[in-house]
Order: C-alpha cells, then sequence, then structure tokens
C-alpha cells in the first residue's frame, strides 16, 4: 500500500492499525486540519480501517486555489502533450490495476474480479480522452464571406469539479477527470466519505505519469464540502454522480451560482423479459444484473417486467436455481478467503436500509420467494445480505417506486408488451432499461420508444463504452450533458467562433447595416 493512503502521520484513534486518510493539492498529501472526520470501514469485517477528513471551506479553497494557479500553463499546453500525460497514466495505471482492484474491494466490498471489471472501464475512458487532439479539431469553413473565414474551436473552462458516489470509486472519477484533464482544465475531486482511498492513489498515479501539480486535487468530505464547491466563485464546473434528491440539489445550487452542472442520479431499471426470449440466457443475465456488486450498481437491475404468467413462473424457477449456487463472501483477491459471487453492502446503515426494504416489500404484500437474510452469510460482522426476491411486485409498492440499491430482485408480471412499456415511461428514473426477446420489430419499437437514457437489447447493463455517452433521462439526470464520449468533451469546453478576413478584404467606410458577408 502506497504511503500517502497508509499515511506514516500518526492517527486519532487509539487502535494503531487506523489509517488516516489525507487530501491531496498541489500534487502533495495534505492531512486534514478540520478536525472533522468520518469512519471508513472495512465492509468484509465491519471492522474501521480508516478515518477520512471532512474539508472545511479553507480546505476547498485551497485545492480551488492550487487548480487555479495550474490552469494557465496546462491550458496553453498543446493537446498531444496532454495526452501523453495520460498515455503514461495508462500505462502506470495498467501495471497496477490489481492494486487498483484490492483497494476497491477492500473498502467498498465488491468483490476483486468485479473490481477489476470497474477498474477497466474507467482505464477505457483515459483511452478514449488520449485522443483529445483528435476530439478537439474544431470547424472550418473557407470564404463564408467574400475574402472571409471562419472557425470554431472549444476552449477549456478552467476549474472544474466533481463529486462522486461510493459504488465506483475509481470508475465514476475517470468518468470524468480524464477528459477534463485533457482538455486543458483543472480538477478538484470530491469523492465518496464512504471509499476515499482510490481517489488519492490515482493522484499519485497521475503525478507519476508527469502531471504537473495543482492541474488535479482531491479534497475529502461531506455535504458541507459539497456546498464549498458548489459556491465557490472560482469553479466553472460541476459534475456529480449519486443519489438523485442530492442530484437535484447538486443541480440547482450550482446552476444557481451560475456554474455548468452535470448531475447524474439515481435508477430503478427494468428489465422486460417476453414470452419468446430464452428465458435462459434471461436468468442468467438477471442474476449478474441483480445481484452483481451486491446491487449497488446504478445500471443493476432492479425490476424484471415478465409478459405472461407462465413466463414469470418459468423465470423464477430459474432464478430460485441461479440464486441458490451465488456465493456470498469477502471476495478479496487472497484466494484464502474464498471466491464470492457478491460481497458486502458498503455499511452497516446501507444494510439496515436495504433489509428495512426487505422488510417492507413483504408487508406491503409482495411474495418473498428468496431471502437473502437467511441461508449462508459469513459469520462475524461483516456487512453482508443474500440475493433477495420479491414476486407480485406492484407499481404502487415503495419497494417499486423507489431504489433501494441493494441484492434485491422485484418480478412484476403484466400481460402484454404494451403494459410493460408503460410501466418504464411511466416511472420517475430513466437511467437503463432492458428488453430480452427473440423478436426484431419489437426490440426496434422497444428502442425508439422507451424513456430512458441507456437501452439493451438482449444485454442487461447496457453500459456505453468510453466513445459513447453514458447518462439517464427524467429523475436520473440533471442538466444537458451525459458523460464521457463526445458529450463529456462538449461538457468541459466552450465554443468560440472567429470570423476573420485580413485588411486586403477589407472594405473603407463605415457600415452600419446588419453584416450578411454577401
Ligand atoms: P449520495 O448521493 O449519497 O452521495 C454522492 C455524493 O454526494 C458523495 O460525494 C457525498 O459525499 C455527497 N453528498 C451526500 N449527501 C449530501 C448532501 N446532503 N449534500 C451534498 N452532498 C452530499 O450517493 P451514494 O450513496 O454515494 O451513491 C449511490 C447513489 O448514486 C445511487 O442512488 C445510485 O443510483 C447513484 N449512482 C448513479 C449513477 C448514474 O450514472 N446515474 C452512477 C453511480 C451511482
Amino acid at each position: 500500500m502506497s504511503a500517502a493512503i497508509a499515511s506514516p502521520l500518526p492517527t486519532r484513534s487509539s487502535t494503531i492499525d487506523i489509517r488516516e486518510i489525507t487530501h491531496w493539492i498541489s500534487g502533495t498529501a495534505v492531512r486534514g486540519t478540520s478536525g472533522r472526520f468520518a469512519d471508513v470501514y472495512h465492509p468484509a469485517s465491519g471492522k474501521v480501517q480508516a478515518h477520512v477528513p471532512l474539508a472545511s471551506n479553507a480546505e476547498v479553497d485551497k485545492a480551488v486555489q492550487a487548480a487555479a494557479a495550474a490552469f494557465p500553463e496546462w491550458s496553453s499546453s498543446p493537446p498531444l502533450r496532454r495526452a501523453r500525460v495520460l498515455f503514461r497514466f495508462r500505462e502506470i495505471y495498467e501495471r497496477r490495476l490489481d492494486e487498483v482492484a484490492a483497494l476497491l474491494n477492500r473498502e467498498h466490498g465488491k468483490v476483486f474480479s468485479d473490481a477489476k471489471g470497474e477498474a477497466t472501464r474507467g482505464l477505457e475512458v483515459v483511452e478514449f480522452a488520449t485522443g483529445i487532439p483528435q476530439l478537439l479539431k474544431g470547424e472550418f469553413t473557407e470564404q463564408v464571406g467574400t475574402g472571409i473565414d471562419s472557425w470554431s474551436m472549444r476552449q477549456p473552462l478552467g476549474v472544474v469539479a466533481g463529486i462522486t458516489p461510493f459504488n465506483f470509486p475509481a470508475m465514476v472519477p475517470m468518468w470524468m477527470f480524464p477528459i477534463a484533464l485533457a482538455c486543458g482544465n483543472t480538477f478538484v475531486l470530491k469523492p465518496s466519505e464512504r471509499d476515499p482511498s482510490a481517489s488519492i492513489l490515482l493522484a499519485e498515479m497521475l503525478k507519476e505519469a508527469g502531471l504537473p501539480d495543482g492541474v488535479f486535487n482531491v479534497v475529502h468530505g461531506d455535504k458541507s464540502a459539497v456546498d464549498a464547491i458548489l459556491a465557490h466563485p472560482t469553479i466553472q464546473a460541476v459534475s456529480f454522480v449519486g443519489s438523485t434528491p442530492i442530484a437535484e440539489y447538486v443541480y440547482r445550487e450550482g446552476t444557481k451560482h451560475g456554474k455548468r452542472v452535470q448531475a447524474l442520479g439515481g435508477a430503478k431499471n427494468h428489465m422486460i423479459v417476453m414470452p419468446d426470449a430464452d428465458l435462459d440466457q434471461a436468468a442468467d443475465a438477471l442474476a449478474g444484473a441483480a445481484y452483481g456488486s451486491a446491487g449497488e450498481r446504478c445500471m443493476a437491475i432492479s425490476i424484471a417486467v415478465t409478459v405472461g404468467h407462465q413466463t414469470a413462473d418459468t423465470l423464477i424457477e430459474k432464478l430460485k436455481t441461479r440464486i441458490s449456487n451465488l456465493r456470498v463472501g469477502d471476495g478479496a483477491q487472497d484466494a484464502s478467503t474464498g471466491e464470492a459471487d457478491l460481497g458486502p453492502l458498503v455499511t452497516k446503515n446501507h444494510l439496515d436500509k436495504v433489509t428495512t426494504y426487505v422488510e417492507l416489500g413483504t408487508t406491503e404484500g409482495a411474495e418473498l420467494v428468496v431471502d437473502g437474510r437467511q441461508g449462508a452469510l459469513p459469520q462475524g460482522d461483516g456487512f453482508f445480505l443474500g440475493a433477495c426476491l420479491f414476486d407480485h411486485v406492484k407499481p404502487e409498492m415503495r419497494i417499486y417506486k423507489e431504489e433501494i440499491f441493494g441484492p434485491v430482485l422485484g418480478v412484476v408480471r403484466v400481460n402484454n408488451f404494451e403494459t410493460a412499456l408503460q410501466l418504464i415511461n411511466d416511472h420517475e428514473f430513466g437511467n437503463g432499461t432492458a428488453l430480452f426477446t427473440r423478436d426484431g420489430d419489437t426490440a426496434r419499437d422497444f428502442a425508439r420508444r422507451v424513456q430512458a437514457g441507456m437501452v439493451g437489447i438482449n444485454v442487461p447493463i447496457p453500459v456505453p463504452m468510453a466513445f459513447h455517452s453514458f447518462g439517464g433521462w427524467k429523475r436520473s439526470l440533471f442538466g444537458d450533458h451525459a458523460v464521457h464520449g463526445p458529450e463529456g468533451v462538449r461538457f468541459y469546453t466552450r465554443i468560440k467562433t472567429v470570423t476573420a478576413r485580413w485588411p486586403t478584404g477589407i472594405r473603407t467606410g463605415v457600415d452600419t447595416t446588419m453584416p450578411t458577408l454577401g
């Protein structure tokens, strides 16, 4: 483990093993000075493993000032040179991918193989961003008027900030900063206080790759740090990913302060299973998409909409078999801990929230076909919950309407495709969705009419690749831009259009009419 993460500084706890995590400002690990800390758990054992400092306004300001000081030089360096830093970062990151994944496992709880998947999806955005010289090429029109040429260029915004959730502590920051930096911006990241160490590891690697000090900074914190970011006059844009109420708040406050904001929120992703679908394939896909990462994915499928009672009955039997084979455990790289398919939830609070929803589902009248609270769970104080499956979920139930964000899948039975589609279109969230069918006509109709930002046809978690853009509709995204891909480049730049003519082409005399460039 690196020195900045396992800080050699004295800890505030009597337990000698507990690390104190640092901020990262101007290319250096910096201890928190606010006097406020949060606990970071090891979810598999339930023990506190680190303390993360919660930044004061002054600490946020220090990071912003560092980013502002670095902006003039970084933004005026050629895009190719900025890309080369990212190429070096890519090499370092790929070499240390296992270390990133192990860290994600330790703080988030997701199993090592899944953590590697997360780390790799982040890497793909870096690969996209290394193409920035090509992506920033502007538009040029010769002879927009006689002797007059015009061109458009995209320029960076200045200091931009990212505020990220707990569920992808490496990948979600990497949706943001590689493109922001490639475009010439400087960056302040406020990661989730629940699993904050990955951000510092990324900062160390960026420094090793030759990123100038101050171009990338990390401040840890809670609402108070977020509010300081939203109100800071120097910050030009904020990218947020997290739950819907906070996304909406960040969007309102950020735009109120004149910032450009993209705020991605929560989800309740439905997967329609048609009677003609390959039900084995659908059951495999559902089990992976509902229970992978213990359901703590914004693109997890949490509702299966089965068309026809026979489809539901068969699918549920198949799901039961698959669930009985799922192994719940630590999922660390160390083989001695045993292999696992899903790890613990991130904190005890979150475990309690999810189990409360399981209780609620039964009182609301849904049928709990598989109860993940029972069965083979690891011993000890880890935050484990097995896969839960509800049948006969109804649209008026809270377990249907609200995001649970745990290993809980609900089945809603409907009689036809139109009713299934209407359910999705009526839901407040519109992040991802999927349809399993063998019928091309239905699939095409679905893709065209469904009200969601990311659509899978026989693909359960249709997360767009880095060179496309990621974002939901309705209350799953506030703002005008999705993240990464072409939308990311647009978000982190503003367009300037130049119209030029040279003295030989300029006619003499004043003309007060509206120029038409004829
Ligand atoms: P969260 O909203 O609790 O926290 C996200 C960020 O906001 C964190 O950095 C946190 O410190 C900060 N925050 C928390 N409370 C705040 C407050 N009152 N005021 C200001 N800032 C605050 O989200 P989470 O629990 O960390 O992450 C899970 C949520 O994120 C789920 O709803 C999930 O769907 C969503 N998510 C969405 C996407 C997407 O692409 N749409 C991706 C990943 C996660």
